[in-house]
């Protein structure tokens, strides 16, 4: 059966899943916003199994462990800086999604929950970027047998709405 896609509202950190997916910058040392959360809620460990990773470039991602975190493993990506949608940002993007997938795989999970990549500090507008999510991971569906479960964790409000729109999901009520 292929994977389900659910948006859900709340902190990534929080979730147990196999992995959850990091915003990160290419450092890969830590930041503000989603990568902050994760570091603080994963300790310090975290920080040093990524220091050793020598950084990651744009639309690429790398795997850690998860440690504090009920989330097994962390895998970090990169988005786009958004520059006004001509300096390739949309295949960047695209590709954060893919990598992250294509490492899933190749690690045989089963769940992974995406944050909204890029949308925070790097400026991506919100509906763009979750088109853009949303497509590239129903295109990865099928290399990735393993995966049973992708969530869309949404910190806003109107990101849950946009991403419950694009997904066709209906309103939980119980
Ligand atoms: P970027 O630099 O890629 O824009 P940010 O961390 O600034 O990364 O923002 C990416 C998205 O993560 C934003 O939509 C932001 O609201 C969201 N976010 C921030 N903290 C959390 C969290 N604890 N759980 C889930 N999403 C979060």
């Amino acid at each position: 059966m292929p994977a389900q896609l659910r948006a859900l509202l709340g902190d990534i950190t929080t979730l147990q899943v196999d992995a959850i997916v990091n915003a990160a910058n290419s450092s890969l040392l830590g930041g503000g916003g989603v990568d902050g959360a994760i570091h603080r809620a994963a300790g310090p460990l975290l920080l040093e199994e990524c220091r050793q990773l020598g950084g990651c470039p744009t639309g690429e991602a790398k795997l850690t462990r998860g440690y504090n975190l009920p989330a097994q493993y962390v895998i970090h990506t990169v988005g786009p800086i958004w520059q006004g949608g001509q300096h390739n940002e949309a295949q960047l993007l695209a590709a954060c999604y893919r990598n992250a997938m294509a490492l899933a795989a190749r690690h045989g999970l089963l769940s992974l929950a995406f944050p909204c990549i890029s949308t925070g500090v790097y400026g991506y507008p919100a509906e763009q970027a979750a088109q853009i999510a949303v497509a590239e991971v129903r295109a990865c569906l099928e290399q990735c047998p393993t995966l049973e479960e992708v969530l869309f964790c949404c910190f806003s409000a109107a990101d849950f709405e946009r991403y419950r729109q694009l997904l066709g999901q209906a309103i939980q009520t119980t």
